[in-house]
């Protein structure tokens, strides 16, 4: 039942393509999967729903930059946490 069942087959393969927040442009999500789904749809009632730690650790600017997407509003949001913290705040605002 577990491997065969249609709607979870469906989850496994487009669920990295929806995720959202830092799962979105992270780049374990295709191995990770947001770690565990079933609490990201508790905390936000939503399938997609980015996994709080990590989205707490991306808010606090202790995400690994190495672990972010490129070009992803993820490290948009990293540049400009970094930013601010040196006093650079010009740079970006
Ligand atoms: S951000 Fe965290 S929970 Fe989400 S895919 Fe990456 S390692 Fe997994």
């Amino acid at each position: 039942m577990w491997n065969n069942t249609e709607v979870l087959n469906e989850i496994r393969q487009y669920l990295p393509k929806k995720l959202m927040g830092i799962c979105k442009d992270c780049i374990m999500k295709n191995n990770c999967l947001a770690s565990c789904i079933a609490m990201n749809y508790y905390r936000h009632q939503d399938l997609f729903a980015p996994h709080w730690y990590c989205e707490e650790a991306l808010k606090a600017g202790l995400f690994p930059e190495t672990s972010i997407v490129p070009g992803s509003e993820s490290e948009d949001y990293m540049k400009k946490y970094n930013a601010i913290k040196k006093g650079d705040r010009d740079l970006y605002f």
